[in-house]
């Protein structure tokens, strides 16, 4: 596989940390290079300890972890650790393919499982899903989210510059409110497409465009957002 460094450069970190806690190092660089290709920062841990204290100082997105970990914790042991204090999504690797691992694994909190050997991608593909659910969900929990001088009422669906409401339209408000639940992440057009006018929705990229002229005009110096040439947007 060729993998082109100037892309890389760009995509690194546009979709938030995955800490991929693994002991063999084969695997891990595999999953990391295939992650950094779509997209995401990865920090390696090779055993449990150092995998939660990176998580503690990193608050990552996900973790991908293994059951099978050298030292004091090994994988159930550290999900375990996780899920008294955090829903953080958890991806789980077992390389003993029986049942009771894998039941195991999801029992303790875990969001999903792959028995080795796995294919990187498929392991990127469940991964992006969960993102996605976990994405949705944590948006229907917010109420309200606060950028500057912005209020979004995400119930309501009304947005306030210092508590005076603005008049938006229903996309452009979706739009808003999308940018807003990723904060400091960089969003390319075809994901603001998907994510707000909806996957199969076969519409034109400018159509991001037009609608971010539309939330500048009306929201002026108050939209803290940047255009991330040849990338996307990101706002905050
Ligand atoms: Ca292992």
């Amino acid at each position: 596989m060729v993998l082109n460094r100037a892309n890389l450069v760009v995509m690194a970190d546009e979709h938030g940390t995955i800490v991929v806690i693994e002991d063999d190092p084969h695997i891990s660089d595999l999953v990391d290079m295939y992650l950094r290709k779509d997209g995401f920062r990865v920090l390696q841990a090779q055993d449990g300890e150092k995998g939660l204290e990176i998580i503690e100082r990193e608050h990552p997105r996900l973790v991908v972890l293994d059951i099978g970990l050298p030292g004091e914790l090994d994988g159930l042991e550290v999900c375990k650790t996780l899920r008294k204090t955090s829903s953080i999504p958890i991806v789980m690797l077992t390389a003993r393919d029986d049942e009771v691992d894998r039941i195991l694994g999801l029992e303790l909190g875990a969001d999903d499982y792959l028995s080795k050997p796995f294919s990187p991608r498929e392991l990127v593909a469940r991964i992006k899903a969960i993102l996605r659910r976990s994405e949705t969900q944590s948006t229907q929990t917010a109420q309200e989210i606060h950028i500057g001088s912005l209020t979004i009422d995400v119930l309501r669906h009304e947005v306030f510059i210092d508590g005076e409401l603005v008049e938006l339209a229903t996309r452009e408000f979706d739009l808003l409110e999308y940018l807003a639940s990723h904060k400091g992440m960089v969003r390319s057009r075809q994901q603001l497409l998907d994510g707000v006018w909806g996957v199969g929705w076969y519409g034109d990229e400018r159509t991001v465009d037009v609608h971010i002229r539309q939330l500048r005009k009306k929201l002026g110096d108050n939209l803290p957002l940047s255009t991330i040439w040849g990338v996307g947007y990101r706002l905050g």
